[in-house]
């Protein structure tokens, strides 16, 4: 509810809300998932449907103001300062069908992975989401979409079929890849740099079961267990994902027993096939006697739980790189910093490897501006800071182990990254060329602002845009 009135686009005339920072509901307006972040635009504006968009888009070009499009809040720390910027979040976007012959989904553009994987798991059938279904479907499958059957069917971006969208001129655009190739190639890894998103449609694919559960040790076996599941990784086929955590459960009450301020080593999984073939690949690691098991056969609903990513915003920190491969030695130096024997249970609360490889990196054909992620594991580590002398602490942590990457490091993928960050590092030099020829011929007054920005080509028109 509005408190104030002469606001600066009171004209604006959508059928949505428009927000202020003086506004009572604000804090709830603008509020990031990470709450360290926080986002000050002119207005948090969230369309209805769009129509809104279009009349936002007019409006904001017609008055100098840019946008930053937004669906959840996920990944704000990117943006950076927001002066003369409205945040357009589609979060009251949220419809969505299922076509369960053609195993295709379209949904608004504000919608979470939550509303849609139940109905497709009862029907058989399972999206490319990521570790938390509370992640908003436009922000990762812009940026990549890295989740659960990636090693089979690679990026979520890339299961994309068709992208409906407001560019800067104004026109509502239906966008595939017959229609505007450059387009639909720029929209599946340059983010929200082109417009603002108000649907997309997408592959998913048949899964009745899998073979997913996760196995917990104690943290004092963290050696051995990652070793044993490093040592692995070069055995697996392309239908099993694993992830391997240290996670430190926060003495919450919230959090169940056993776990409940408890510190695990713990091997996760996600097998598209029979439990004995799940079981004979992952032998090695369940001999080491785990005090949890919980593979099982499940329906790909219980994909969503298995991570056991929190579902509220919270504050925290994070580091992450993509390591060419995993050495013995690496993974020695890694346990240094975050093993038993470092202290690290205050500080990084989540320390997490992925093992890429398979799909990931195939680049598929008709492939948009995010083909592929390189390298054999992706780090990601997190840690939760509610003050400032936390803060520093996390952080000293996460770049002890950014550091010890270096070596091994082959590059970042863009939506694990949460601070503000040069993009062009994220592409090789011809990809981020020709995304900035993209965003040069859709957005030439650079009215739009990506979480993690692409210039326009010409140097004039960022000028005339700063
Ligand atoms: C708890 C958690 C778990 C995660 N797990 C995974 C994972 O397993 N795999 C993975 O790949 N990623 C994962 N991520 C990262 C996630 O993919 C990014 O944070 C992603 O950007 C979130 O998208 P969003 O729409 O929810 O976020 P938002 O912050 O709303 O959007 C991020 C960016 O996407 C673009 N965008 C969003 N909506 C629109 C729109 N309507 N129009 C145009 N552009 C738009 C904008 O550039 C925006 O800044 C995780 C993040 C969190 C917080």
């Amino acid at each position: 509810m509005q408190t104030t009135t002469n606001n600066r686009f009171d004209d604006l005339a959508i059928k949505g809300r428009v927000v202020y920072p003086t506004d009572s509901d604000w804090d709830a307006a603008h509020q990031a998932f990470s709450t360290i972040v926080d986002q000050r635009p002119e207005a948090m504006v969230f369309p209805a449907d769009a129509d809104d968009v279009v009349t936002i888009v007019n409006y904001a070009r017609e008055h100098g103001v840019r946008i930053a499009p937004q669906a959840t809040a996920h990944n704000a720390g990117p943006l950076g300062e927001l002066d003369e910027t409205i945040v357009v979040q589609t979060s009251d976007m949220a419809d969505f069908s299922i076509d369960p012959i053609a195993h295709r989904v379209r949904v608004g553009s504000g919608i979470k992975w939550e509303k849609i994987t139940p109905d497709l798991s009862n029907q058989g059938l399972a999206g490319l989401h990521g570790s938390s279904p509370d992640v908003g479907i436009a922000g990762y499958s812009l940026g990549g979409g890295m989740g659960w059957l990636a090693r089979k069917y690679g990026l979520q971006t890339n299961s994309v079929t068709a992208i409906e969208l407001v560019t800067a001129d104004g026109q509502f655009r239906r966008v595939t890849a017959e229609n505007e190739p450059d387009l639909f190639w720029a929209l599946r890894g340059g983010g929200g740099n082109f417009g603002i998103v108000t649907a997309i449609e997408f592959a998913v694919y048949p899964v009745e079961e899998l073979y997913a559960g996760a196995m917990f040790f104690p943290f004092e076996r963290a050696a051995e267990v990652l070793h044993t599941w490093r040592e692995l990784l070069p055995t697996f086929p392309d239908e099993l994902m694993t992830w391997a955590n240290i996670l430190h459960f926060p003495p919450l009450p919230e959090v169940p027993e056993p776990f409940r301020g408890a510190s695990y080593v713990i091997v996760m999984g996600a097998y598209l096939g029979e439990e004995r073939e799940g079981r004979g690949l992952l032998r090695r690691v369940r001999d080491l006697g785990a005090e949890i098991d919980t593979f099982a056969m499940v329906p790909p609903i219980e994909l969503g739980e298995l991570a056991m990513d929190p579902p509220d915003p919270l504050p925290f920190v994070s580091g992450h790189e993509m390591l060419g491969e995993l050495s013995e030695e690496l993974m020695d130096e890694l346990l240094e910093i975050v093993g038993p024997e470092s202290g690290s249970g205050t500080t990084v609360t989540l320390f997490n490897l992925r093992h890429m490889g398979g799909a990931l990196a195939r680049k598929s054909p008709g492939a948009g501006a995010r083909a592929t992620l390189p390298g054999e594991v992706s780090l990601f580590a997190l840690g939760v800071a509610p003050d400032d002398e936390a803060i520093q602490a996390v952080q000293g942590r996460i770049d002890r182990l950014v550091a010890a990457a270096q070596p091994h490091r082959v590059g970042q993928y863009p939506n694990f990254v949460e601070e503000p960050a040069d993009a062009s590092t994220f592409f090789d030099a011809a990809t981020w060329a020709r995304l900035r020829a993209m965003k040069a011929a859709y957005d030439p007054q650079d009215l739009f602002k990506g979480n993690h920005y692409i210039p326009p080509a010409e140097a004039r028109a960022i000028e005339l845009a700063a």
